[in-house]
C-alpha cells in the first residue's frame, strides 16, 4: 500500500500567464485540494486571493481563471481595470491581465503597473534589496507610485519585510525589463 502522506498525486502543469509568470512564488495560487467552484474539478491548485467581493464564488482554479471561464460565468474580475485604461493600454491587454491573469493579494485597492505601453509581469513581494538598491530617481517614483512621502522611504524602507505591512509590490516591464515597484499598507 502506498503511503498516502508521501505519495505525490500527480497534477497538470499550471497554465501560462505571461502577466503573472509565476503565481505559485507569489502567492496567487496554491497547491489545495479544493473543487473548484466555476469547473466543479479538484486539480490540485486553487487562487488565492479573495473573489468574493467580485463574484459568487469563493474557490476557483487556475484554468478557469486561464481560459476565461471564471469571467465569462461569474463575472469576475480579477484585477482592476483603472490602472490600465488610465495608462493607455490596449483593450485587449486590458481584458487579458484583469479576466484571464491571477490577481496579488494587498492591502488596499489593487494597483497593476505599466511600462513602455504594456502592463508589466507581477514578480511579488518586493524584496528588501530591490527597494534597498533604488536611487534618488528609484525612491521618487517609488513615492510617486506608492504614496508614501519620499523622506519617509529610507526609513520605511530599513524596517521592511516582505507580506508586511507596509507592503511594497514588483512589477517587471515585459519590453524594457525595467522593474518597477509600488507599495500600500493597511
Ligand atoms: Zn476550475
Ligand atoms: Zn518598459
Amino acid at each position: 500500500m502506498p503511503n498516502k502522506d508521501t505519495e505525490q498525486r500527480r497534477v497538470d502543469p499550471l497554465p501560462v500567464f505571461r502577466y503573472h509568470p509565476d503565481p505559485l512564488r507569489t502567492g496567487a495560487i496554491a497547491r489545495s485540494d479544493a473543487v473548484c467552484e466555476c469547473c466543479g474539478e479538484a486539480r490540485g491548485y486553487t487562487y488565492v486571493p479573495s473573489i468574493a467581493g467580485a463574484c459568487d464564488v469563493a474557490v476557483a482554479c487556475p484554468w478557469c481563471i486561464a481560459d476565461g471561464k471564471l469571467a465569462a460565468d461569474f463575472g469576475a474580475q480579477l484585477v482592476d481595470d483603472h490602472p490600465l485604461l488610465r495608462d493607455g493600454i490596449a483593450a485587449d491587454i486590458v481584458a487579458e491581465v484583469t479576466l484571464r491573469t491571477p490577481g496579488y493579494v494587498c492591502w488596499q485597492q489593487d494597483s497593476w503597473m505599466t511600462c513602455c505601453g504594456d502592463a508589466c509581469e507581477f514578480h511579488g513581494d518586493a524584496t528588501q534589496a530591490d527597494l534597498a538598491s533604488l536611487d534618488a530617481a528609484g525612491l521618487a517614483q517609488l513615492s510617486a507610485d506608492s504614496g508614501f512621502p519620499w523622506d519617509d522611504l529610507p526609513d520605511i524602507i530599513a524596517e521592511y519585510s516582505p507580506g508586511g505591512n507596509p507592503a511594497f509590490y514588483k512589477f517587471v516591464c515585459r519590453r524594457c525589463r525595467r522593474a518597477r515597484f509600488n507599495g500600500d499598507c493597511d
